[in-house]
């Protein structure tokens, strides 16, 4: 199959560019496509074997549900049994925009598209292009990250290419996504609601709206008894092929280590002071905010992934809440930690 790419203006997306994408949605096809997080992988939700394909492209086990994207809030209504207080608040508040709700779903709702479970994980998109497609598509649109499965998320239409080119129709490129993070996932069929999967909306946001959330269980994917409710708590997800290590403590330590053993060494920082007595071949400074940072991190991933490295060196970010969404995808990008667990959040 040849993967067509179609430039798409991200402010005020081109109406004949929208049909086309939306065409080959409803005739069964898939299509990549800007959103306020990362680039989504897009098809009908209500068409089972449509769906079927995302998981075929990705490499995604069927045990993993995807999000389930819709242009409006009485959209989301159609596809639940329950549309409870707490889901009208946190709509009201946060859509369109990067909080996905997990409500029961109605039979409409195909099985493939929630891995069996009774529960289906829903949002609005604030993205216009992700909007615009929506409207013209007139159905759902089941969309995961527009990725192989465990691997990086794309936040330009190239990371897309990268893993994808070649399995999917078409991909909409209408340059870099503003969030750069998933969204996060809070699960509303528990008492109190859940935090599934954090991601640009902090659980300080969502408490200012609902009251009381419960944070994503720590560790939850270490422990395979856990059935995994979300999976996005795999252990490995979101990770480089290149063997990344997050370090809590002295990270000009551990790097100058690693390249005394002639070891080529990408370093990812959150200061410039760090800079100083960098013996990293690659030397990356993402900003000390949590939001810039998120909107850069996966970006600098995939390059520093690209760039030949035998190790991929990280300072952590402090282990507060609002770095809570970097730290977890950070955790599950790592494969090992020079001090002990640096992840002790
Ligand atoms: P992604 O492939 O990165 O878009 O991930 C989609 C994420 O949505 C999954 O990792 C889950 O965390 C979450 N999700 C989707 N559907 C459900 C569901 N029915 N229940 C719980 N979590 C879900
Ligand atoms: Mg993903």
């Amino acid at each position: 199959m040849q993967t067509h790419v179609l430039p798409v203006d991200a402010e005020r997306p081109e109406l004949k560019v929208i049909s086309k994408a939306a065409g080959i949605l409803r005739r069964g096809g898939l299509v990549a496509f800007p959103t306020e997080t990362v680039y989504g992988l897009g098809a009908n939700a209500l068409d089972e074997a449509a769906v079927q394909r995302i998981f075929a492209a990705k490499g995604r086990p069927a045990t993993n549900p995807v999000i389930v994207h819709v242009a409006d809030i009485a959209s989301a209504r159609d596809l639940v049994a329950e549309w409870p207080e707490q889901a009208e608040r946190l709509a009201e508040r946060f859509w369109p925009g990067p909080l996905t709700l997990v409500l029961p779903k109605i039979d409409l709702v195909p099985n493939m598209v929630t891995a069996g479970a009774s529960t289906v994980a829903l949002r609005v998109p604030a993205h216009p292009v992700a909007l615009a497609l929506l409207q013209a598509a007139q159905f759902p649109i089941a969309a995961p990250s527009a990725n192989c499965s465990t691997a990086l998320s794309p936040t330009r239409a190239e990371h897309v290419l990268y893993g994808l080119d070649g399995l999917i129709d078409l991909v909409l490129d209408a340059g870099p996504v503003p969030g750069g993070l998933e969204s996060t996932v809070i699960d509303l069929t528990v008492k109190p609601p859940r935090i599934l999967r954090p991601g640009l909306v902090t659980p300080a946001e969502l408490e200012a709206a609902i009251g009381t959330v419960l944070r994503p269980r720590a560790h939850a994917w270490a422990d395979s008894s856990e059935p995994k409710k979300s999976p996005g708590m795999l252990e490995r997800h979101y990770a480089p092929r290149t063997p990344l290590e997050g370090v809590a403590g002295n990270s000009v330590e551990r790097v100058r280590e690693l390249s005394t053993q002639g070891l080529r060494v990408g370093w990812i920082a959150f200061s410039d002071v760090a800079k100083q007595g960098a013996t990293a071949t690659v030397v990356r400074i993402l900003p000390a905010d949590p939001g810039a940072c998120a909107k850069e991190l996966y970006a600098v991933l995939h390059e520093l992934d690209a760039a030949g490295l035998d190790r991929i060196v990280v300072a952590l970010p402090p282990a507060t809440e609002e770095w809570l969404a970097v730290r977890d995808r950070l955790r599950r990008a790592a494969t090992c930690f020079a001090d002990g667990n640096g992840f002790e959040d």
